[in-house]
């Protein structure tokens, strides 16, 4: 099957052809004509399966570019409402419709101008309700999108959906995603489709027991660091780092290059050629490291592959078991590594229940830790090595001027400045930092109220949380360096040597 098939709007066909899709994925083949044939819909498809295109692609396809708002897109976060943004303005450019990027702390003004300009318009729920319960825009779209639908409403967003409601026109076709399908999700259903389709994409791999899963809990702006720290220690022969993003796909290539890996970047924009040039030299070895997306890693057979990053959690479980399914593969041992921030910790609990696996937290290595283990490494290469005669003959015409010792301690040292370490010495949390923040966060999870103000105050920028923040940070660290993380209990695999 083809996009052509669909029959879209020519501009917009082009712009698919231009984007380097070739095959629409499935939740795209099953929602897209049924869209187009004006249905309300109710679909189910894990993250990365290219449910933006599901929606904007057949809704961008029968709007008029008459100046006015005719599409209308509500996500959970602003990091998804510019993602979501930018894939839409993509698609819509050469047919002049334009998108406007509503989410909070940042001011009204510019957000009312670009709105005012704009056909689509893609919002979190919390400004969204402000500015029209305010007055401040009138809007009447036609099209109208609940993107992560199940995430909105873990945030504690239902009241706010349903107000917005209120202020939209009865006379709308109305499209809702989500991940999951738990009840609160089929009663907003009723209340807000009329007569829906249904699409469901649910293949389930299940998870492999080769494969070993572990998390780290870092702040946000860790991330990088943490990523660079553990691939220097558990220096994985070939790893596969996911991103929730083609941009952050973009920017981690140009970081982990610039420190010296061998890395490409894989990702849905990527012509059908370049990529797999890129996949058979991953397959060969000519690069150790692979950062991709999810949808662009999809049905991905690489084997070898020792470890699977994920860079962010991924929203659901279904898209966590492909992605941590690239490895362990033909009945090797994979390692499977997630960093989450202080607030995705629930997260990690619902993946824990879906999956029916256990997660096990580990503290990142310090600095020195990396040293040491290097060191090891060194000294059984060195033992290991062939005495070469070019060698010999160095070595003499260095002891016209040297003794022997002293020799050997200048190539020793040249070695290691090679293999020297680089960042921070800690990053990330400590385990008695981590089991309390778990603690609170599965404590808020049971009362709806607080999550959703604690969710709701970062404007879901993933600015990270207040609590961790300040008491916590200092506890782990002394927890460190007490050497407290060690008895952090039976979670901790700590002590485990070379893990490569
Ligand atoms: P979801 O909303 O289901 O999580 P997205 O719509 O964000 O997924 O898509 C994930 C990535 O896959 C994006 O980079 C997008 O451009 C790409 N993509 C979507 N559909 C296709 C397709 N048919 N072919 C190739 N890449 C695609
Ligand atoms: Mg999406």
């Amino acid at each position: 099957m083809k996009f052509s098939d669909f029959n879209l709007k020519d501009t917009i066909q082009d712009a698919v052809t231009e984007a380097g899709f070739t095959e629409p994925s499935p939740v795209q083949k099953d929602a897209i004509p049924l869209v187009l044939e004006g249905h309300d819909l109710i679909a189910q498809a894990q993250t990365g399966t290219g449910k933006t295109a599901a929606f904007g692609l057949p809704t961008m396809s029968m709007m008029k570019a008459d100046g006015s708002v005719e599409g209308l897109v509500i996500v959970p976060t602003r990091e998804l409402a510019m993602q979501v943004s930018d894939e839409l303005y993509r698609f819509g450019q050469k047919s002049g419709l334009k998108t406007a990027t509503v989410y909070g702390g940042t001011p009204y003004g510019k957000q009312i101008d670009r709105i005012k300009q704009a056909s689509i318009v893609v919002a979190t729920p919390g400004r969204l309700q402000d500015l029209l319960m305010s007055g401040k825009i009138k809007i009447k779209p036609n099209f109208v999108i609940l993107d992560e639908a199940d995430e909105m409403l873990d945030m504690g967003f239902l009241d706010e959906i349903k107000n917005i409601f209120t202020f939209l026109p009865k006379e709308r076709q109305t499209l809702m995603f989500s991940a999951t399908m738990p009840n609160g999700i089929r009663k907003l259903a009723e209340q807000i489709l009329n007569n829906p389709k249904t699409v469901s994409i649910t293949k389930s791999e299940k998870t492999n027991t080769k494969i070993t899963q572990l998390y780290y809990v870092v702040q946000e702006k860790e991330r990088d660091d943490a990523l660079v720290r553990l691939i220097d220690y558990k220096n994985p022969d070939k790893c596969i780092i996911f991103c929730r993003m083609k941009k952050e796909v973009d920017r981690l290539v140009a970081h982990m290059t610039a420190q010296g890996f061998k890395v490409s970047g894989l990702h849905g924009d990527m012509e059908q050629k370049q990529r797999e040039v890129t996949i058979r030299a991953f397959k060969q070895g000519g690069i150790d490291i692979f950062i991709a997306t999810d949808v662009a890693a999809r049905g991905l057979d690489v084997n070898d592959v020792t470890h699977v990053f994920n860079y962010h959690i991924p929203f659901d479980s279904e898209s966590y078991v492909h992605r941590i399914g690239r490895t362990g593969r033909g009945g090797k041992t994979g390692e499977a590594i997630t960093l989450v921030s202080p607030n995705e910790l629930r997260t990690i609990k619902r993946i824990e229940k879906d999956v029916g696996a256990t997660l096990v937290t580990q503290v990142i290595p310090t600095r020195m830790e990396v040293q040491n283990n290097r060191s090891d490494a060194l000294i059984s290469k060195i033992a290991d090595t062939k005495v070469t005669d070019k060698a010999i003959e160095l070595v003499k015409t260095l002891q016209h001027d040297l003794d022997i010792v002293t020799i050997a301690h200048l190539l020793a040292s040249m070695i290691q400045s090679e293999n020297s370490v680089k960042g921070k010495d800690t990053i990330g949390l400590g385990l008695e930092e981590i089991a309390l923040l778990m603690e609170r966060a599965m404590q808020q999870r049971g009362n709806g109220g607080g999550g959703r103000n604690r969710r709701r105050g970062n404007g879901g920028s993933g600015g990270g949380n207040r609590g961790s923040r300040n008491g916590g940070s200092r506890h782990g660290r002394n927890g460190r360096s007490s050497g407290g993380r060690s008895n952090g209990g039976n979670r901790s695999s700590r002590n485990g040597g070379n893990n490569s």
